[in-house]
């Protein structure tokens, strides 16, 4: 599979948004034709990454543009872009499953605000992509659909819980796809399928209608095969939405200082499960920065707390968030017979949910439960905020953090299962902690592992200055390209 970084579709093949966007001004072909080519290429991929094409409509709606195109009528920012969305959004008249068997059928009875805007900005929704159950995961193993095949070695995962969406750009199967990241989902299947991933900060995009799975830390993400198109379809996306009151207007921040200060933690460097050739990449990373920018290794004493702080939260959030799924307002309803209520509700739960979910409930009630609550809930939300301090005062000092995404590589499908939760809860080490902080960050695909997977970067900037961090993220990568490490 070629490395692209560029959009190729047979004969057709464009840089970015607005490279395909005066192709088809320039009637080079037209947006039937490259909705067609799609919808072809999606039903010949066998890497189970689409569960669903809107074929149809999205046909329909790519007639209608280029109508628009020839009666010179105003068009929208993203018009002709196709899009894949996630199986969490909710997209009115679709199913909207969370990749669980729980919501096979529940069908959505609105549109996420996040969709609607790129909707009412003629980009084509041509349809939603395999995910980790629930958005838990980091494998797109705990799917009721299967494991997505990574494109670049099909019996390798995808990562996740976003994996879907990763190989669907790294497949060519759509230009942009929409996921969400709580604690690395959209920046982790992109580093492991070579595409590049944003992460905004929290509050930036709307969380109306994605399928909530720990709300302090779900995040809307982006992922794309040119670095532009992030900030487009992130500006598409952004703004106020009385539907959650977190998110705001925000004025971007776009300044760019000449001479950068980063920072990177010494524990991540020396952190001792790391794979040596992501090292070695980081490594490279850090040389990089050296030549052009000012890069400090500074102390970060609370890396190993990462993990279990993360999974504390999250899955008390996504314990209380899941309760609403009883089988009767929403789910399937169990066929077992029950006596009373009681059973009832635990047929349907314990024949809706899959393993990894109800894991995480059980985790979640445990550290909400009298008892454990101040042991680990109450301590958990205390070393967020130490967290938060800790970073906010680096930012005041330096303009990105950078890291790896991930330390290892995508592992075998069906390894997962030989692999302890704990040992796999540690592969998030890295990318938690802008979810924690709020803060937005960015992956990007900058080499290749002697095993011909793609290797990626991190960057992660100030709160709420996702337009700067991804200035910043594309001169490091002609920075990285034009680098030789020989010297
Ligand atoms: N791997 C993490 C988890 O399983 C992240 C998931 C996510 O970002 N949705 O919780």
């Amino acid at each position: 599979m070629d490395h692209l970084n560029q959009y190729k579709i047979q004969h057709i093949t464009f840089k970015n948004i607005a490279d395909l966007q005066s192709q088809l001004f320039l009637r080079q072909f037209s947006t039937e034709e490259l909705v067609q080519y799609y919808v072809q290429a999606i039903s010949k991929n066998t890497n189970n990454i689409f569960i669903e094409c809107f074929a149809q409509e999205a046909l329909e709606k790519a007639k209608q543009i280029d109508k628009k195109i020839n009666n010179k009528e105003k068009l929208g920012k993203l018009f002709g872009v196709v899009v894949s969305i996630k199986d969490v959004f909710c997209y009115k008249g679709h199913i909207a499953s969370a990749s669980s068997a729980f919501l096979e059928n529940h069908v959505a009875a609105y549109t996420a605000t996040c969709i609607q805007k790129l909707l009412d900005e003629d980009a084509i929704i041509i349809g939603r992509v395999n995910c980790d159950e629930f958005a838990m995961g980091a494998s797109n193993e705990n799917s009721v659909y299967g494991a997505v095949q990574n494109p670049h070695d099909p019996t390798r995962i995808t990562g996740g819980s976003s994996g879907g969406s990763a190989a669907a750009v790294a497949a060519q199967l759509c230009m942009i796809s929409i996921g969400s990241d709580t604690g690395g989902s959209v920046r982790q299947p992109a580093d492991f399928c070579g595409v590049y991933g944003l992460k905004p900060s929290y509050g930036r995009i709307s969380r109306y209608g994605l399928i909530a799975y720990a709300s302090s830390l779900d995040s809307v993400g982006i992922f794309a095969n040119a670095i532009e198109d992030l900030t487009i379809v992130l500006q598409t996306m952004t703004g106020q939405d009385d539907f959650d009151s977190t998110c705001k207007n925000r004025t971007p921040i776009k300044i760019v200082p000449q001479k950068l200060k980063v920072a990177y933690f010494k524990e991540v460097v020396n952190y001792k499960a790391i794979e040596p050739e992501i090292k070695t990449t980081f490594l490279n990373v850090i040389k990089t920065y050296q030549k052009h920018h000012e890069i400090v290794a500074v102390d970060f004493d609370l890396l190993e707390l990462l993990v279990p702080t993360y999974y504390i939260i999250s899955c008390a959030e996504a314990t209380s968030n899941l309760a609403r799924y009883d089988g009767i307002r929403y789910g399937k309803t169990s066929q077992t017979k029950a006596n009373d209520l009681k059973q009832f509700y635990k047929n349907n739960r314990s024949e809706g949910f899959g393993t990894e979910v109800k894991r995480r409930i059980m985790l979640g009630n445990l550290v909400l439960s009298s008892g454990y609550y101040d042991a680990y809930y109450a301590k958990a939300q205390q070393i967020r905020q130490t967290l938060i301090d800790r970073i906010q005062k680096l930012f005041e000092t330096y303009d990105v953090v950078i890291f790896p995404n991930t330390p290892c590589l995508p592992w075998k499908i069906g390894e997962g299962k030989n692999i302890n939760p704990d040992e796999m809860y540690l592969a998030d080490i890295f990318s938690v902690l802008a979810n924690l902080v709020s803060c937005p960050a960015v992956s990007i695909p900058i080499s290749q592992h002697s095993t011909g997977l793609p290797l990626g970067t991190q960057i992660m900037g100030k709160q709420f200055a996702e337009e700067q961090l991804l200035e910043i993220a594309k001169n490091f990568m002609s920075e990285f390209n034009s680098s030789s490490f020989n010297d």
